[in-house]
């Protein structure tokens, strides 16, 4: 079921880093575009988040860099918090399929159906005959060499076959960003005694039976992870930066589940005050407070840095205006519905390298990054907010992207039901993904998946 453009200007030799969703996405659009391509990939299966594992590493905040490092954040309850329809690629739904009872049919499925789904588009298109598993990318690097080799990248990798240099024409880098812990930043949190634990490192709530735990974080995982835990544990405490500070409530449908303001402070003696003025004796702080990107085998010379969480200067936020179009970065934005912006986002990588789309001169993609930045700073927007895609930006950037690449752009119904979809999350918490109202739009969606699926 390719589409392949024929006779592409440039035909590149391309590592694409990661066989997540964007870098099976982007593997299929590099193929099809005429370039020839390798996956390489530091897990033994495809899925890269959605690759659910029981594992957690040793230290339960993920603080030393030396740590095993586990990939998947996943926790064994998780559902999607994105309804199926407007969630998968394109042209390849992620839709309801006649099932032998191996399959979740639910709208927003538990995380064993992304998986499932995530390998049938693999199969449909052949992308695990691209992919080197267990093959880690310890070093990519753009070489300096004079001569022919003058600006590739050698990446360097680990595999059980030991040390490979190769040298490649571009990058495309696609390793994630759900990795790596940010933490909350809590006064006298070092002397106080209780245990803390990053979501990184959450699975099931059986430790925290009869516990005292206080969740930072009103967030997807958040919201997910109180309530989990609230089934075994004695009282759960969420504490959140977006409610006012006097914030103190019970949340429906729980007689032991509180909704708090921040935490104040932490003290020797196990108590936890909140700036509303509670005080909590808790035996567990569960950090819900998201995470950083994170690039520990890239070496630019500076090019590209990653300040605040703000990875730039990137113009749109995937090419390096002084190294584009060798390297790209698939899959930075948050707060959207990624698998369709990843497939635009590869789509316009794979023409770019081609030479079937151009990119502005290297002083215009900085001046637009730059003003790009200017307008978050005016906005009072700090720089760890650059790749969130609010409000209507996220379909925007999409629409642009498919525009560049000539592809259709983003269905109204999938923009409907994402924006009903990210409401829904907020206003019913506990009941989201089994109670909706937008039934027209499944109609909608399922009329216009009849064409993709035979
Ligand atoms: P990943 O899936 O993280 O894949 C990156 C891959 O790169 C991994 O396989 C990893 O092993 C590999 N890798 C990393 N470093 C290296 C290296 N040095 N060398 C080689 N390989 C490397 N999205 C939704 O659409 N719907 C949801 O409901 C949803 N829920 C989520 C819930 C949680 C708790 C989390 C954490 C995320 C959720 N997401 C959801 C977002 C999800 O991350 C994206 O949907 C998407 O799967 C990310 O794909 P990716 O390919 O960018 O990254």
């Amino acid at each position: 079921m390719a589409t392949s453009h024929p006779d592409p200007t440039n035909s590149c030799h391309v590592a694409v880093i990661g066989a997540g969703a964007a870098g099976l996405v982007a593997a299929r659009e590099l193929r099809r575009e005429g370039h020839s391509v390798v996956v390489l990939e530091r897990g033994s299966q495809i899925g890269g988040v959605w690759a659910y594992t029981s594992e957690v590493e040793p230290d339960p905040l993920s603080l030393d860099p030396t740590r095993p490092v586990v990939h998947s954040s996943l926790y064994r309850s998780l559902r999607t918090n994105i309804p199926r329809e407007c969630m998968g690629f394109t042209d390849f739904p992620f839709a309801t399929r006649p099932h032998d009872g191996s399959r979740d049919p639910r709208r927003h499925p538990a995380h064993t159906e992304v998986l499932a789904y995530l390998r049938d588009f693999a199969k449909e298109f052949d992308i695990e005959e691209m992919v080197r598993f267990e093959t880690e990318v310890v070093k990519a690097e753009q070489m300096a060499a004079e001569g022919e080799e003058r600006g590739k990248w050698m990446v360097e990798s680990r595999s059980s076959d030991g040390v490979a240099n190769e040298i490649y024409d571009a990058v495309v880098v696609c390793n994630g960003h759900y990795t790596e812990p940010r933490h909350a930043l809590i006064t006298g949190i070092d002397s106080w005694p209780g245990k803390q634990i990053h979501s990184h490192n959450y699975r099931v709530p059986d430790q925290f039976k009869d516990q005292v735990v206080i969740v930072i974080g009103s967030s997807a995982s958040g919201v997910d992870i109180c309530r989990d835990i609230a089934q075994v544990a004695k009282e759960v405490h969420v504490s959140s930066r977006s409610t006012s500070p006097e914030t103190y409530e019970k949340l429906p449908g729980y007689d032991n589940l509180w909704l708090h303001s921040t935490i104040e402070i932490a003290r020797e003696d196990g108590s936890v005050v909140f700036e509303n003025g509670k005080t909590v004796y808790a035996d567990t702080i569960m950090h819900c407070t998201g995470y950083k990107y994170y690039f520990p085998f890239l070496d630019t010379k500076g090019e590209v840095t990653v300040d605040d969480n703000r990875v730039g200067p990137l113009y749109k936020h995937v090419f390096p205006p002084a190294l584009a179009p060798s390297i790209s970065f698939i899959g930075l934005p948050w707060q959207i519905t990624p698998f369709p912006m990843f497939e635009l986002q590869s789509k316009w990588v794979a023409a770019v390298l081609s030479g079937r789309v151009s990119l502005p001169s290297q002083d215009e993609m900085m001046e637009d990054t730059k003003a790009f930045y200017d307008k978050l700073e005016a906005s009072g927007i700090p720089k760890r907010y650059t790749h969130l895609m609010p409000d209507d930006s996220q379909f925007e950037y999409d629409n642009w992207l498919a525009d560049q690449c000539e592809y259709p752009r983003i269905e109204k119904w999938r923009e409907q039901m994402f924006y009903i979809g990210f409401k829904r999350i907020y206003a019913q918490s506990a009941t989201y993904r089994d109670n909706w109202d937008d039934d027209h739009l499944i109609v909608e969606a399922y009329d216009d998946f009849v064409k993709f699926m035979s």
